[in-house]
């Protein structure tokens, strides 16, 4: 049975149907074990299975090299703010590394970093999260153990189109609100980090993809819970992972990987967003979206109704009538107000097309 909502949530968001009724079916009873996943131990071999056909589910679906580790974590996209500099930042003398500050979350990551190293911020400050500065003015700096960026800026609808060009050194991404929603040359980066709970689960495991040789540096002081090459050695069971998190992860890997892989999110994702995007660039000024268009994201779409710094009646207007229609979690983050449409890959081209026709009909009614 189909819901009668459509979930444009920024995450925790909406999963695919399928997964949730195979989850459904299987919660009593998990194949034929006679318990749930809820409560299987995660020294079974029923789970080592699981996580195992997760993990090379992942693999296959991201073209994983060789000389990559996959661990699935637990303490979130903000664990990783910590984890990243307690592992890498020692892997050069002098404990530098380089950041991009493009949103909320890359700013966040940046100041967590400074609690274990120097931080450089490689750009002007910028004074609205509303684009990427020109590469041409990144002043990096070749002794940084890495170079960090937030690939999505989830609160902002920042996201790059391109991978940043280090010249050699390590480059770690926050991929958080874009995992697996198209092809990635995981080649081209030493970490790559993201929380399952936009793109590919429900909240409580965190993906990290990190080349071989970075492991093995942490800091003396790095928690054992957050320590790679501790994790990497016991295939993320260190301690209890979180294993129900992760069985929904592998099912929707599944279902990705059923619906074309990557390449095919992205052919949806693309067709998504610019349908909600024409409606902006078509509405005379009746929406507005602050961010450039080179940069503007494909999973979450910001706007403003009615003016440019946005009219707070009537984008309450538009949260009641949207709701009316099923249409929900479309306000913006706290922090920057207006609208937010989130478009993961679980949304629908049906649905975009069905948020699509309403702003159309709500600004025909109040222009
Ligand atoms: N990075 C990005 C890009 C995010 O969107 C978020 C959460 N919205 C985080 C990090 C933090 O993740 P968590 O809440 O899982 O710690």
């Amino acid at each position: 049975e189909q819901k009668q909502v459509i979930n444009f949530g920024a995450g925790p968001a909406k999963l695919p149907q399928p997964v949730l009724l195979q989850a459904q079916k299987e919660l009593l009873t998990y194949s034929d074990t006679g318990i749930s996943v809820l409560e299987m131990s995660h020294r079974s071999s029923d789970f080592n299975n699981i996580l195992n056909r997760t993990k090379s589910l992942l693999r296959e679906l991201l073209n994983i090299p060789d000389n990559y580790q996959v661990m699935f974590l637990q303490g979130g996209g903000s664990g990783q703010f910590s984890g990243v500099p307690l592992n890498l930042i020692g892997l050069k003398e002098g404990r530098c590394a380089d950041y991009l500050v493009t949103g909320t979350w890359s700013a966040k990551a940046a100041k967590e970093a400074e609690k274990y190293g120097k931080v450089n911020v490689v750009h002007p400050k910028l004074d609205s999260y509303t684009k990427i500065p020109d590469s041409s003015s990144w002043n990096l700096n070749p002794s940084a153990s890495y170079v960090y960026y937030c690939c999505n800026e989830t609160v902002h609808g920042v996201e790059f189109n391109f991978v940043p060009e280090t010249n050699g050194v390590v480059l770690v991404s926050d991929m958080s609100s874009n995992f697996l929603s198209r092809p990635v040359d995981v080649s081209k980066f030493g970490l790559i980090y993201a929380g399952a709970q936009k793109n590919v689960g429900c909240a409580g495991v965190t993906v990290v993809i990190v080349r071989e040789d970075l492991i093995g540096h942490a800091l003396k002081e790095c928690p054992i819970v957050l320590d790679y090459k501790v994790q990497v050695e016991n295939n993320s069971m260190y301690n209890t992972p979180p294993c129900f998190s992760i069985y929904i992860m592998g099912l929707v890997m599944e279902w990705i990987k059923n619906s074309g892989g990557s390449a095919a999110m992205e052919t949806l994702n693309r067709k998504k967003s610019s349908t909600i995007y024409d409606i902006i660039n078509a509405s005379n000024g009746f929406y507005v979206c602050p961010v450039e268009e080179a940069c503007r994201s494909r999973m979450n779409v910001p706007f403003r109704v009615g003016k440019k710094e946005g009219d707070e009646g009537l984008e309450k207007k538009f949260l009641d009538r949207a709701s009316k229609r099923g249409m929900i979690s479309l306000k913006g983050h706290r922090s920057v107000g207006g609208m937010r449409a989130s478009l993961y890959n679980a949304v629908t081209v049906e649905e975009a097309e069905a948020l699509a026709d309403f702003m159309k009909e709500f600004q025909k009614e109040h222009q």
